[in-house]
């Protein structure tokens, strides 16, 4: 997950980053982070932090709309570019409710993932938006996004993102009916379900010289008529070949 584009300024290193640390305020917590890594990987750090109209008072500024479950996970990627493991608890104290932020493969859930991308949204951090894809990538078939996650993601991230449509094709890709739940159907975005429409739409054209993929999506009228049983729908394709 390393940033080897060498057009790209390098990362600071920890002996030449002392120079100043920043206070990030984030609920209750306050978070001691070199300002070198913070303006190093997102713009919004370095205009809040350098820039000539920077908002925060010297050396602290506060976040809202950010849960310290997410910022931990933001502050390890921000020194180490991965992501945290389940023995990694940054808690103070420790917290059993830790652990529940990992599947049982010891990956970050994919809930959490999203809140990271959102936060690097709205924090922009592109190189993090970068490697939660990477990671989504890898195993959306076995952690499917919930409708949850979906309805989450669409109601804070813009029209263009890249995850909403990455969410969508998943979907298109691989959806597994063990994740449906009946309450939160209805208030799946309707940008989501259009955008699934779009995507089968333009695959089926796109994929229009397929034998097999024109096959599974041809429509036979028997499969509409409300035949009493197979001998009754054989019957009827029967009579139609004939015609
Ligand atoms: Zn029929």
């Amino acid at each position: 997950m390393s940033d080897t584009d060498p057009s790209k300024p390098r990362r600071p290193s920890f002996s030449a980053a002392a120079r100043a640390i920043t206070i990030v305020k984030v609920k209750q917590r306050s978070y001691y982070i070199h300002q070198d890594f913070l303006t190093h990987y997102s713009p919004y750090f370095r205009a809040a932090l350098e820039g000539p109209f920077k908002d925060a008072e010297e050396g602290v500024m506060s976040l809202s709309n950010v849960s310290t479950c997410t910022f931990d996970m933001f502050v390890n990627w921000l020194y180490t570019q991965e992501f945290p493991t389940p023995d990694e608890d940054p808690t103070p104290l420790g917290d059993p409710a830790y652990r529940t932020n990992f599947g049982r493969d010891g990956n970050l859930m994919t809930e959490n993932l999203i809140d990271l991308y959102i936060f690097a949204d709205g924090h922009d951090t592109p190189l993090l938006r970068r490697d939660v894809i990477n990671q989504m990538c890898q195993r959306y078939w076995s952690q499917q996004p919930s409708y949850k996650a979906i309805i989450n993601t669409f109601s804070r991230l813009s029209k263009s993102s890249p995850l909403r449509r990455f969410l969508i094709d998943s979907y298109c890709n691989d959806f597994n009916m063990g994740i449906d739940d009946i309450e939160l159907r209805a208030l799946l975005p309707n940008d989501c379900l259009f955008g699934v429409m779009l995507r089968h739409a333009d695959k089926i054209l796109e994929l229009n010289g397929d034998k097999k993929v024109c096959e599974a999506y041809a429509l036979h009228p028997c499969d509409y008529h409300e035949h009493a049983n197979t001998a009754e729908d054989e019957q009827c394709k029967m009579k139609r070949r004939r015609l």
